[in-house]
């Protein structure tokens, strides 16, 4: 059976590449007769935004995104929230520990700041902390067993890292983007636990889509260079990875480059349905729907960012979206935000 997950991190009001994001992993799951969780991913206490939680709720709630497991704050199923499952993502990572698979490191932030320097120097690119540099640095692999333990017993701070192999071609096909073929060595030894004991992304990101039994996951392009990573990781555990499909980029009205948050208000365009307050800047914007939009006419915009069914029609209910729908169908180039074509949707709907 088809299982598939959103997955936002609440680090802000969900902006249109998200709800598009949702839009297509529930179309897919409707299509296909399967399910769709959600799960706040807010692991990282830096970048939480009091709020955004409540917002991506009422968001997926008025565009007629209806969630199978995880929403319903309080409910029988969720919502799954990945800071109340930090016990059992230590868990995994000392599997991987006692597996050999990963190691602890304790350097401190001016020791890898000295290892970056040296790299920097040595000119090698985008490399840090990986199977040839690791060998020089403090971590269970190179320090006595009786420093390690005692390191940990006097609560020295350390994190677990991953021991990437040094050569291993990693290959998977992805639906859009077809074959990606990475070579280990381009791969750091990545962080699976920090020092405060939260999991990073990527360790909770597949633990949870293991254990949820996510069957595919769908989303922004963004996230291709961590998928070999990804790959590793279920490797290490033995487990089998999901389908991956990544979606298309959304790109400025001129086509550009990528829309972002630079952008200003198109670039972070908080859609619905709330107005939303800045925390920090005190500034306040308003979406799609305080603009007088129809969901239904804003479901038909967002499916076609990036997707056709490859028929003339233009006008779709969200039963017939259900009903067209494809991953084979989505686009491998980029979807320009045209807010013009959202009004134009609007007026004709
Ligand atoms: N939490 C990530 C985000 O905010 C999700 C990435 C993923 O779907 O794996 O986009």
């Amino acid at each position: 059976m088809v299982r598939v997950r959103f997955a936002p991190s609440p680090t802000g009001p969900l902006h249109i590449g998200g709800v598009r994001t949702a839009l297509y992993n529930y179309l897919f799951a409707r299509k296909m007769g399967g399910k769709m969780l959600l799960r706040i991913e807010d692991t990282d206490q830096t970048r939480y935004v009091p709020g955004a939680e409540d917002y991506i709720l009422e968001a997926l709630k008025w565009v007629g995104i209806e969630i199978d497991e995880g929403q319903g704050v309080g409910g029988p199923h969720g919502p799954y929230r990945q800071s109340e499952r930090k016990p059992i993502y230590r868990q995994y990572a000392e599997q991987l520990l006692a597996e050999g698979k990963a190691y602890y490191a304790f350097d401190t932030a001016e020791e890898l700041e000295e290892m970056r320097k040296r790299l920097e120097e040595a000119k090698v690119d985008n490399m840090s902390y990986n199977a040839v540099t690791r060998m020089q640095m403090k971590n269970s692999l190179t320090l006595p067993k009786e420093e390690v333990e005692a390191r940990i017993a006097n609560g020295d701070p350390y994190v677990i890292r991953l021991k990437v192999p040094l050569k291993e071609e990693i290959r998977f096909k992805d639906i859009i983007r077809e074959w990606v073929v990475v070579h280990s060595s381009t791969i750091d030894d990545k962080v699976l636990l920090k020092s405060d004991g939260m999991p990073t992304y990527h360790l909770a990101n597949i633990v949870d889509d293991h254990l949820m039994e996510v069957t595919h996951v769908i989303r922004g392009e963004e996230w291709l260079p961590s998928a070999p990573l990804h790959i590793l990781l279920y490797k290490a555990f033995g487990w089998k990875a999901p389908e991956f499909a990544h979606l298309p980029l959304l790109l400025k009205p001129e086509g550009n480059g990528k829309l972002s948050k630079r952008d200003g208000l198109l670039g972070n365009f908080p859609i619905f349905p709330l107005e939303w307050t800045d925390p920090f800047t005190g500034e306040v914007a308003r979406g799609f729907k305080q603009d007088g939009y129809l969901p239904e006419a804003v479901i038909n915009f967002l499916a076609f960012l990036g997707w056709n069914p490859g028929t003339e029609q233009e006008f779709f209910t969200k039963e017939e979206l259900i009903e067209s729908f494809s991953l084979d169908k989505i686009h491998k180039a980029g979807a320009r935000f045209m807010i013009d074509k959202a009004k134009w949707f609007n007026q004709h709907y």
